[in-house]
Formats: C-alpha cells, sequence, structure tokens
C-alpha cells in the first residue's frame, strides 16, 4: 500500500523514545554525534562560552514576557541577564581550568548583551505588541504507545509562537528551511491550538552586518506541514533500528566530539578520553 501524508506508518519500535527538534536535527545530521550525546550522555567538560550570550539574551526575554507590559522595566530586562549570563558563565567555567582569556571574554559577552537589550529595549519599550506570554513553554504529544515528541516554545501568544533569534540572521533562510517553526506549529495544532505560524523576534549582535531588528511573522499552511508527522515517526524508527554510523564531512571541524572520533579511527584510548575530557550524565559539575 503507497504511505500518504494522511496516513503516516506507524515505526516499529521496542523502546521508549521521546523526540524533540534538536534530537531530530542531531540524528540527521551525524548519527555517531547522537550517540555520544543521547545514547552515552556525555557532555565535553570544555564547553564553548559562544553560546552563553544567546542562551541569557533568551532567558532574559523568557522573563520580560511572561509579565504585563505595565510591569516590565529596561532595568529588569539587564539584571535577568547579568543573572542568567553569570550563572551560566559559572557553569561552563567552573568544570575545567581558567583560562587567560577568561575574563576578558567575559566583559565583552556582558557589553555585547547590554548593547543588544538596550537597543531592543530603546525600539520596543514595554512593547505592549506582544503582551503577557506562556515562554519557554513545554509542550508534548503521544504519538504512538512508545513514542512521543515534545518542544520547547520561546513564547507562544494565543495565535503565534515567537522565536527570538539572535545573532546575524537571514529571513529567508528562516521562511523556507527552519525545521524547528514547521515541527512546533505543527505540535501545537496537533494538540488542538491551532497557531498561525512563528513570527521571528530578530535581535541582531553588535557585530552584525547584515541584520536589524525586525519581527517577521510567517504563517505555516496545513499543507507545508503535512509531511511533519510522518517525517518524525520515520526518524524515530531509524534511530531505533539503524547503528550510529560517524557522517565525517568538513563540520566535523566544529564537533565537540571530533577527539573521539579521531581515537576510534586511530585506535586510541577512547575510554580515556572520556573520563578525563567528558562528563556523564549522571556526574555533577
Ligand atoms: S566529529 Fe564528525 S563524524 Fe564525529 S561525531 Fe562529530 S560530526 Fe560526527
Amino acid at each position: 500500500m503507497r504511505e500518504s501524508k494522511q496516513m503516516p506508518r506507524m515505526p516499529r519500535m521496542s523502546n521508549m523514545i521521546t523526540l524533540s527538534h534538536s534530537k531530530i536535527s542531531t540524528w540527521k545530521s551525524c548519527r555517531r554525534q547522537y550517540k555520544f550525546i543521547y545514547d552515552d550522555k556525555i557532555s565535553p567538560i570544555d564547553e564553548p562560552t559562544y553560546f552563553a550570550l544567546g542562551r541569557s539574551i533568551h532567558d532574559s526575554l523568557s522573563k520580560f514576557y511572561a509579565i504585563e507590559p505595565e510591569m516590565r522595566t529596561q532595568q529588569d530586562l539587564v539584571n535577568w541577564f547579568a543573572k542568567s549570563l553569570a550563572d551560566d558563565w559559572s557553569r561552563l567555567t567552573s568544570r575545567r581550568e581558567a583560562y587567560p582569556d577568561d575574563e576578558r571574554d567575559y566583559k565583552s559577552t556582558v557589553e555585547n548583551g547590554y548593547t543588544m537589550l538596550t537597543r531592543y529595549w530603546n525600539r520596543y519599550g514595554i512593547d505592549k505588541q506582544i503582551g503577557k506570554c506562556l515562554t519557554e513553554h513545554q509542550v508534548s504529544v503521544q504519538l504512538t504507545d512508545n513514542l512521543s515528541f515534545t518542544g520547547k516554545l520561546d513564547c507562544l501568544t494565543s495565535n503565534w509562537i515567537i522565536e527570538h533569534k539572535t545573532g546575524n540572521i537571514t529571513v529567508e533562510d528562516l521562511a523556507l528551511e527552519d525545521d524547528q517553526s514547521f515541527m512546533y506549529c505543527w505540535l501545537m495544532r496537533k494538540v488542538g491550538r491551532p497557531v498561525k505560524g512563528t513570527v521571528y523576534n530578530i535581535i541582531p549582535s553588535p557585530t552584525a552586518q547584515s541584520s536589524s531588528f525586525q519581527r517577521v511573522p510567517i504563517e505555516r499552511t496545513d499543507n507545508e506541514l503535512a509531511s511533519v508527522e510522518s517525517e518524525i515517526l520515520q526518524i524515530a524508527e531509524e534511530i531505533e533500528w539503524l547503528p550510529r554510523l560517524p557522517t565525517r564531512s568538513y563540520s566535523c571541524k566544529s564537533c565537540q566530539f571530533r577527539m573521539l572520533c579521531r581515537a576510534e579511527r586511530q585506535g586510541g584510548d577512547v575510554e580515556y578520553l572520556i573520563d578525563s575530557k567528558f562528563r556523564r550524565a549522571n556526574e555533577t559539575a
């Protein structure tokens, strides 16, 4: 029988699995990386600090939009950022020895964050355009007896998902290729909340050349979302059955597990590397 979008084929699975956009994205890019992160549950002790800025901006905005506009202040926005960054930085750097550039990097991250949020406040103020929202909103749906899908939304209004995007963003890429938006819109409609689509709230970094403050609403049609569920089901089946083969490519350069892959290939002591350079999920920081 031919597969149809209306009747996705149920995966043959024996284990319980919860999928998310980031799991699926990792699986699609490299199955070996998926194994390290989700099967072995290891993470590098020396985690890069360059994502801390975006995480702390997100955290600050999630608190900002969780309250009524009249309650919002610039001082709170900046304070939330500062607290979040300090905590995150401490988590990242306390696992490893200190580097000479740590202090300089921290200061420049704080300055960049202050600049971004000050410009944000100057642009939107208390921002009545976005009222009090559900922020960092976790939504899950059960797809089969042993498969569920979950997503955490930056911000949810009555009929739009709002995604904060920091950095150097190209709107066209987001509109056409942002898998997360397709999955989250499908997820919300699946649980009976008919969102129109995603509003990209773009917050350029101070150094971004080709990005500016923008709010870009992208509607997602049912037709666009019709294949999301069957794709999730197929990937769940792949994860259940397929070996964790490495996808060696140019992107290995920026992979945090590169030393393990290289050691595996060259007959190195992988267990020693894991014990000395990585943490297992049940180990405390
Ligand atoms: S180094 Fe390359 S092959 Fe190895 S896990 Fe990372 S992306 Fe995959």
